[in-house]
């Protein structure tokens, strides 16, 4: 294909997603790499010794090129997934993974670097760039003999390929599975917005009725509110099983052999690089020290948490028993008893406050937040092209006018979108002598749509989605760093990346901020003042049960990856229960496969790495603990941690920087605080 009639290619300005095609994706990629290793070739044939400028600029450069073009397919491919694009994106990851490890291996360009690094004359940036750098030529391998070279390359080609086919099979037995309801009682108990949406549903498809979907706007309102019990039982066994040989519609999708497939590679890769474990590969590039320092972590919440949660249990078990619920408390009954719970103590639902939470209302009020706090303007524009006609695109300016970064906005649920809610890069920041451009990032989220005329509107915990992945977005968008490398959330490490995302959550729980995200729909009201104290008062509720939960995940991941033993294979329902042994208050069902659709560590870069969300709430509930000391919209604390955090990307040390920020290391004091969960001293 030729150059000028591929779209995918010297992408200068924004991606022209109307253009692109599935066909497009292969040739420019093969174009990309191609250019890409002769570049490097030049470069490294130079006659003069290496410096900044001539070696590592143009190679930020040319990375640049490469993931310009990479973000744009991967992101199209999660939000308007086909099977052509599928096929194109597929096809490009072992190129990409290939040339990655090639880079990785090549011996020439590691003394260039060290070469670069030891003549000094850097500033921090360069600094902290090229020492990630070299680690991670370490980490790639360089050390190895040939063979073992030869094998390493293997071994993240197939990872790649096996991350990519788990999330395939977890999206197409997602959607292999539906149920039509003829009979509107047997929906009894849902708010009128979920039958809404589950007849829209229908009546997409050309169908009469009601369609219950395992996507969450649909999955989740049956779980919490159907009384039909069967009904949830239904769900739920499709939901959990998911992606494995437990799936009613089929085994088809099965990511049993795949698991186990990929524990065995990170094993081998660990030991090939010299470390015990996984874990202690993973640990390399976090801030955590040690793997024992993250069990001690994990263990230490698990014991201060797990008294609480088993009071919150026994009180939801009695709660249960006294509506009627006969025989035992079951899985698919938690979330259901826990809403009425909740009303019964709190008397407040997520579908009370939905009202005052309209989408227009939400996004100016997050903006509003942005501008007390970082002096930022946010301002649509209009026009942009984009792929689907609901997304908007928006950029930012600071007080002075200068435009720091643009972002797409892509919220609601479709077919053919990946689940869950996240920030990706589509353009970095880069500042050179010959180039300079400014950070560009995907939002996207999986809200309710709007039901027919009526503008959407979110529930609370929509809006704390909102508010997390905007901080992401912060993150990459207000960053001062000029190198892609260690701009924005690049080159930051894991356990401290999620610090921006968690501290924005904190602001939907404020008064006064509350006051600028919302109103009533129709008559503009702000949230009455009883409502918001109940809804302060429901705030924790349940959270030693929820805290549990994410220490259950968090155990598993790091002790599978931590235990794995070739000799003995995964072993992962039999950690899974170990762990479940020691934290949870929930016991699934043995049908349950949960693992099978845990595309955080099978998939994503959450492998023994998903203490990480508890590890970065700690340092998010302590940041957060200065603005309640000084005023929660406070601007000084919030220019404090626009110009310490958030513009520092990954040019310091997490650690470095969070002192400087909060004048001292982090505390878990205020964390426990935050959950309502009393910090035992023993
Ligand atoms: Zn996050």
């Amino acid at each position: 294909m030729e150059n000028q009639s591929n779209p995918l290619l010297n992408l200068e300005a924004l991606p022209p997603f109307s253009a692109i095609r599935p066909e497009h994706v292969e040739p420019a990629i093969d174009r990309l790499l191609r250019n890409g290793r002769r570049r490097v070739d030049e470069l490294l044939a130079q006659r003069q010794s290496f410096t900044w400028r001539n070696l590592v600029e143009p190679l930020e450069m040319l990375d640049d090129q490469i993931n310009r073009t990479w973000a744009a397919v991967s992101h199209l491919n999660a939000v308007d997934n086909n099977e052509e694009l599928r096929a194109g994106y597929n096809a490009c990851l072992p190129k990409l993974s290939e040339y990655a490890a090639d880079l990785g291996h090549n011996a020439r360009l590691f003394r260039a670097y060290e070469e670069v690094y030891q003549a000094g004359g850097l500033d921090q940036a360069q600094r902290k760039l090229l020492e990630n750098a070299l680690r991670d030529f370490h980490l790639s391998g360089i050390d190895l003999p040939p063979e073992q070279k030869a094998r390493f390359k293997e071994i993240t080609q197939e990872l790649s390929t096996l991350a990519s086919e788990f999330e395939d099979n977890l999206l197409d037995s997602t959607h292999s599975w539906n149920k039509l309801i003829i009979d509107p009682a047997q929906l009894s108990g849902l708010p009128e917005t979920a039958m809404d949406l589950l007849r829209q549903e229908a009546a997409q498809r050309e169908q009469e009725g009601w369609l219950l979907t395992l996507e969450i706007p649909s999955y989740m309102p049956i779980l919490t509110y159907a009384d039909d019990r069967g009904l949830r039982e239904e769900l739920y066994r499709a939901y959990v099983t998911r992606a494995s040989e437990q799936f009613p519609p089929g085994a088809q999708w099965d990511n049993s052999d795949r698991m186990e497939r990929i524990l065995a590679l990170r094993h081998e890769m660990a030991r090939l690089l010299g470390f015990g474990d996984h874990t202690e590969l993973s640990l390399a590039t976090k801030m955590a020290p040690t793997s024992e320092k993250v069990l001690e972590f994990l263990h230490d919440l698990a014991r201060r948490s797990r008294p609480q949660a088993e009071r919150e249990m026994a009180e939801l078990k009695a709660f249960a028993r006294e509506q009627g619920l006969e025989g035992s408390l079951e899985a698919w009954d938690v979330a259901y008893f826990s809403e009425k719970l909740r009303q019964h103590k709190h008397a407040v639902s997520q579908e009370e406050l939905r009202p005052y939470f309209l989408e227009r209302r939400v996004l100016r009020g997050l903006f509003g937040v942005i501008e007390r706090l970082y002096g930022m303007q946010v301002t649509e524009v209009e026009g942009v092209d984009t792929w689907h006609p609901d997304v908007r695109f928006f950029e930012i300016r600071d007080d002075a006018g200068e435009l720091r970064g643009q972002f797409y906005l892509d919220l609601f649920a479709r077919r053919n979108k990946r689940g869950g809610a996240w920030m990706a890069e589509c353009v970095n920041r880069m500042r050179t002598e010959d180039c300079g451009q400014l950070p560009v990032a995907f939002l996207v989220c999986n809200f309710s749509p709007p039901i027919g005329e009526r503008p959407a509107q979110f529930t609370h915990t929509e809006v704390l989605t909102l508010f997390h992945e905007f901080g992401h977005g912060l993150h990459h968008l207000l960053t001062r760093i000029d190198y892609p490398a260690v701009a924005g959330i690049n080159g930051v490490a894991w356990d401290a990346v999620e610090l921006p995302s968690q501290l924005m959550e904190n602001w939907c729980w404020e008064r006064e901020a509350l006051d600028l995200i919302s109103g009533h729909w129709e008559t503009g009201e702000a949230i009455p003042d009883d409502l918001f104290q109940r809804m302060r008062a429901a705030k924790n509720f349940q959270s030693g049960m929820q805290m549990v939960r994410q220490l259950e995940f968090a155990l598993f991941d790091f002790r599978m990856h931590r235990e794995y033993d070739p000799a003995l294979g995964g072993r992962i329902c039999e950690i899974l229960e170990q762990v479940r042994q020691e934290v949870a208050v929930i016991r699934p069902p043995a049908f349950s496969r949960f693992a099978h659709g845990f595309s955080h560590i099978f998939a994503g870069g959450y492998a023994s790495g998903y203490y990480s969300y508890k590890w970065a709430e700690v340092l998010s509930a302590d940041a957060f603990s200065l603005f309640e000391e000084r005023g929660s919209l406070d601007r000084e604390t919030g220019l404090s941690f626009l110009h310490n955090i958030l513009e520092r990307g990954g040019s310091e040390d997490p650690m470095d920087l969070f002192v400087r920020f909060r004048g001292r290391e982090p505390s878990i004091e205020p964390l426990l605080r935050h959950s309502g969960i009393a910090s035992a001293t023993a």
